[in-house]
């Protein structure tokens, strides 16, 4: 019934939204676990609300050295890493003649090379132990275009060829690579581009919530939860033979 006993995952932007909801889906498998995020008190909340067998790192994904001592001291408290979901990520939209090179940049730093510095960090504890398994939370917005996220679009397909790649280098080494890639899904990071989006178009939050929902075919967000099983899956020993795929949990928008 707890799959997952004896592992430790690190989850990063575990504070709240998705990465929550994979920590404590993950939990419920047995595995120990690092939450990780840049807000200690946001993450303190959560480790109660989870109880068990719960290490904290604040940490910001973009800056290399923050990476190196986070994961160093993670594996200090409980172990090489063998599960790793690389979740922090964030999403800014201009139209693309608007968009500024530091927001360009803040795009690819945040959802590109955060996952590039974890997983160069988590790496040579998984091939040490034997196992492992790299969970890339990338976006529809890795398999298809959207209009006015061309920097966030671009570094979602730049992780989910992250992904692929990798998934092969390491297709000896008993280590999976995939992605998971959600359509739009009830949290902050939708509330605020719910509220960009009234602001820019003089719509309601609601007439943009119903644009929004409507691009799913089951007229409706994804719940968190659902990301969550999809990594939960795709952790568990009987996927081994799952790498290098990118799996759209979106209700068949992809
Ligand atoms: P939220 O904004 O609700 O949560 C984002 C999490 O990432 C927070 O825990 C935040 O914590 C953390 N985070 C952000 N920036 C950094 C950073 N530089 N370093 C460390 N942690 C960071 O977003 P969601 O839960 O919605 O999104 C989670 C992932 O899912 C993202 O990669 C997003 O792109 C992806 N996704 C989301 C979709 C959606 O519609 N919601 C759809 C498709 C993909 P803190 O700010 O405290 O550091």
């Amino acid at each position: 019934m707890r799959p997952l006993e004896g592992r430790h995952a690190l989850v990063t932007g575990a504070s709240r939204g998705i990465g929550a909801a994979i920590a404590a889906l993950l939990a419920k498998a047995g595995a120990r676990l690092t939450l990780l995020g840049r807000n200690r008190a946001a993450l303190s909340e959560q480790a109660q609300r989870l109880g068990g067998t719960v290490h904290l790192e604040v940490c910001d994904v973009t800056r290399p050295e923050e990476v190196r001592r986070a994961l160093a001291g993670a594996e200090a408290a409980l172990g090489p890493v063998h599960i790793l979901v690389n979740n922090a990520g964030q999403a800014q939209s201009q139209p693309f003649l608007k968009t500024e090179l530091e927001l360009w940049q803040r795009m690819l730093e945040v959802n590109l090379t955060g996952a590039f510095l974890c997983t160069q960090a988590a790496l040579p504890g998984m091939l040490s132990a034997g196992w492992g398994r790299i969970v890339n939370i990338a976006s529809t917005a890795g398999l298809k275009g959207y209009p006015y996220v061309a920097a966030y679009c671009a570094a979602k397909h730049g992780l989910v060829g992250l992904t692929r790649a990798l998934a092969i280098e390491l297709a000896q080494k008993n280590i999976t690579v995939n992605a998971v890639c959600p359509g739009y899904t009830e949290t902050a990071l939708l509330e605020e581009s719910l509220a960009r989006i009234a602001e820019r178009t003089g719509r309601s939050v609601a007439e943009a919530r119903g644009t929004l929902a409507r691009s799913n075919p089951q007229n409706r967000f994804v719940r968190p939860e659902e990301v969550a099983e999809a990594v939960l899956w795709l952790c568990l020993p009987g996927s081994g033979a799952v790498s290098g795929q990118a799996i759209a949990v979106a209700g068949g928008e992809v």
